[in-house]
């Protein structure tokens, strides 16, 4: 006997005031990744996870390739269903300044209908909104599940791939749910179906020998910021567009995002114009970009009266799908070798890459998604969203599991802040993700069992 829409739907009002508890439980265990955080966070944070896996009557184990701990949590399919794998992340990024944050990141607190807190979005909600679903079936789940959760996503999920080669066959299945991304807006759900790749890599220019009297030098002797400067202005033309050739862009993002709202989302400041060309969600979608995160330079208040003799700066490109990170990090280094001024030395490095991805959003999986978010968000059809960002990993599970459908969902939404200072999690929004996943999982066993 199947549970009914409507059992379900009973199921998730139920369980949600535990499952919100077990969330704030989770975003109370600063779990992070990066070098130089105490990692028995994350191994706490693991041992969480798992025993939230266990609840549910899954066969749990925590695995590592080297790198942070990951849980895999297993339940067999019922005779001639499919198998689900529902995939989050354990880890958080740092808190960073607690200053900018309005109350201690790793405590969460309910203000104005948002749970606030480190990770309480990203991407703890999607642990949870996993464990939600498989709390609401019960022992009457229709499919197989097989739920990943990763352990150092957040600092460039390095054993990932170790982790899922060694266990290719546990977590082999029809369809993999990537709940960690976000909806439209509070109101509108979304398939996140393309997502930017990744290079940042660091450029360094040298002038002089060491650093000499800008008195007695200046004016005939260039000095390495001012050349550092005028190499990055080349990135980009007057309008901001990107400049460097030979990079892959293309326009037709399909969803409108209408100005004033991407002027508030973004905090631009009045009278400061948008660059770059086309819709604002082709360039920041479907097209490259490039930003200049870091510069090595002296402190304006201990800056001695000297040239520099050397400066270096850390580039960020963001790479349209369709493009390949290699040709654009050769694309960029030799964009730099030649325009730098006046003949300096400069020296091109990559710090990281990560490939972008495009998902063919059609075919029985995708119906199904739809399906169950309509019903959770009361007829409100979804959107096919890109993501500026990147989840460079959504290209390793197409590579290795090529029939199966991926779904990228998550619990994000425009007011969400991961990443910064008080980030939060729409609580209403939070339990019709959680029922949308229900469904999903009822129309992934309607449609696919045979
Ligand atoms: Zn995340």
């Amino acid at each position: 006997m199947s549970l009914t829409e409507s059992e379900l739907r009973a199921k998730i009002a139920q369980e949600m005031p535990g499952v919100r508890a077990d969330l704030e439980r989770l975003v109370r265990i600063p779990g992070i990744a990066f070098e130089g955080f105490d990692h028995s966070h994350v191994e706490r944070s693991a041992e969480a996870v798992a025993e939230l896996l266990r609840g549910c009557g899954l066969d749990t184990q925590i695995v590592r390739h080297g790198g942070q701990p990951a849980v895999i949590g297993r339940k067999p399919a019922p005779p001639g269903a499919p198998t689900v794998l529902l995939y989050a992340h354990h880890d958080v990024q740092p808190a960073g300044d607690p200053a900018l944050w309005a109350s201690d990141p790793f405590e969460p607190v309910e203000r104005d209908g948002r749970l606030y807190g480190r990770g309480a979005a990203d991407d703890k909600a999607g642990v949870m909104a996993h464990v939600a679903a498989l709390r609401a079936f019960g022992d009457q789940l229709p499919v197989g599940v097989v739920v990943f959760v990763e352990g150092e996503e957040e600092y460039g999920s390095d054993s990932l791939d170790a982790i899922i080669q060694a266990h290719l066959d546990e977590l082999r299945s029809d369809v993999i749910v990537i709940a960690d991304s976000g909806n439209w807006d509070i109101g509108r759900p979304a398939l996140t179906t393309s997502l930017r790749g990744l290079v940042n890599l660091f450029v360094e220019v040298k002038v002089l020998k060491g650093a000499v009297h800008s008195g007695m030098f200046g004016g005939a002797v260039p000095d390495a910021l001012m050349t550092l400067s005028r190499l990055l202005s080349t990135l980009h033309d007057d309008d901001g567009e990107v400049a460097v050739g030979g990079l892959v862009g293309r326009e037709g993002a399909s969803v409108d995002y209408p100005e004033d709202r991407f002027r508030h989302e973004s905090g631009l400041l009045d009278g400061v114009g948008l660059i770059g060309r086309g819709t604002i969600t082709d360039r920041i979608w479907t097209k490259p970009s490039i930003s200049v995160l870091g510069i090595d330079a002296p402190r304006t208040l201990e800056a001695a009266n000297a040239l520099q003799a050397s400066a270096k700066a850390k580039i960020s490109v963001r790479v349209a799908p369709g493009d390949d990170p290699k040709s654009v990090y050769a694309a960029v280094k030799s964009h730099l070798e030649k325009n730098v001024p006046w003949g300096a030395a400069v020296e091109v490095t990559l710090e990281s890459d990560g490939d972008p991805c495009v998902i063919d959003a059609t075919g029985p999986g995708f119906e199904a998604a739809r399906a169950a978010f309509r019903s959770a968000w009361d007829g409100v059809e979804p959107v096919d969203m890109g993501v500026g960002g990147s989840i460079p990993f959504i290209a390793t599970f197409q590579e290795l599991f090529p029939g199966a459908t991926i779904l990228v969902t998550g619990v994000e939404d425009p007011h969400s802040a991961a990443h910064g200072p008080n980030e939060s999690l729409h609580l209403g929004e939070f339990e019709r993700v959680c029922l949308a996943e229900v469904l999903l999982l009822k129309n992934v066993a309607e449609t696919l069992t045979k």
